[in-house]
């Protein structure tokens, strides 16, 4: 993980990393663990954008462990309208919390909130930046039903330049070396600044305008909705917006096995009768963000603990003073 346990991007998460967070996601699906076992942590959520599935899985997460949440609310009644930094907000939140989730529509945002606290800071969403946390819970929906992590054939469609969730899944399967195929208009390809971190890690990529060149490969398909938001012309948008939209007839040309995966909201990019296939693992998906996030906040909050108990160790050596 980062230093300091901040979880800022999925390019500094390591295999191991991942590995172990999927691990104990997996141990409490399977045996989920005391109702008070982080009895009293507070886990602080600063949404600066929009979430409903982020928000509330974090939240949904930090109960079933026993601790709370404290959900500085909408950004209109925040301080910010007042005119506060975000530095100095995070700043004030890690008083109240024992680790902190920040969404923000500004890219870079996470990791400079990082800079300003102690407590582990996990970005849930940095404008078009990255979101590792749905990377996490992405891969394990991907280990629990594609047989695994490896050697695995992705196809990543849609908004692959402004998709947040793109960018960090994109990092992570290198490290599974996936093949991994980019479905987009090419308005929408990736970023350079992705591109090459991908090529710097040996990533093995291909880049397709259309589904049907690749689609009887994949053992799974990651679809994206375009990022009405971050387009910085409502015009753009519409030019791109429905294009890349499967159905069920679109998946009778994938694998029996290809399963069909979405981090949602989903606009019309997947026809609804997609649901009742045997493809769809996207509802799954959003489920599985509570034992992947209970996991990921276990062991974050199990290191506090330590460095806790190391800190009242230091405290009675120096006779117990701060
Ligand atoms: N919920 C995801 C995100 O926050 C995907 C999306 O909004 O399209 O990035």
């Amino acid at each position: 993980m980062d230093d300091r346990d901040h979880v800022i991007t999925a390019k500094n998460l390591s295999r191991a990393d991942i590995e172990t967070v999927l691990d104990r996601a997996a141990a409490i699906e399977r045996d989920p663990p005391d109702r008070d076992r982080h009895a009293g942590r507070l886990l602080g959520l600063c949404f600066f954008e929009p979430s409903t599935r982020t928000r509330m899985s974090f939240e949904a997460a930090i109960k079933r462990l026993g601790g709370d949440a404290l959900d500085m609310g909408p950004v209109d009644s925040s301080s910010a309208t007042k005119g506060e930094s975000l530095a100095d907000t995070v700043r004030v939140i890690e008083g109240y919390a024992d680790a902190l989730v920040l969404r923000h529509p500004s890219e870079g945002a996470a990791t400079m909130a990082s800079e300003f606290v102690d407590v582990p800071l996990l970005n849930a969403g940095d404008g078009a930046g990255q979101h590792p946390t749905q990377t996490l819970l992405d891969l394990y929906t991907m280990r629990e039903n594609a047989g695994g992590l490896a050697d695995l054939t992705v196809g990543i469609m849609g908004d692959l330049k402004y998709g947040r969730t793109v960018h960090s899944l994109a990092y992570a399967l290198t490290k599974f070396d996936a093949s991994q195929h980019f479905v987009s208009p090419e308005s929408l390809r990736l970023p350079r600044s992705v591109r090459y971190d991908l090529h710097e890690a040996g990533a093995q990529v291909r880049e397709h305008d259309d589904l049907d060149e690749v689609l009887s490969e994949l053992d799974v398909l990651y679809v994206t909705r375009i990022q009405r938001e971050r387009f910085p012309d409502e015009n753009e948008y519409r030019a791109v917006a429905g294009e890349y939209r499967i159905d069920a007839e679109t998946l009778e040309r994938a694998r029996d096995e290809c399963i069909v995966m979405h981090p949602l909201p989903r606009v019309d990019e997947i026809a609804p009768a997609v649901d009742a296939t045997e493809h769809a693992h996207y509802f799954e998906q959003a489920h599985n963000g509570v034992p992947v996030r209970m996991a990921l906040l276990d062991l974050l909050l199990d290191d506090t603990d330590g460095e806790e108990a190391a800190d009242a160790t230091d405290d009675s050596a120096n006779g117990g003073s701060r």
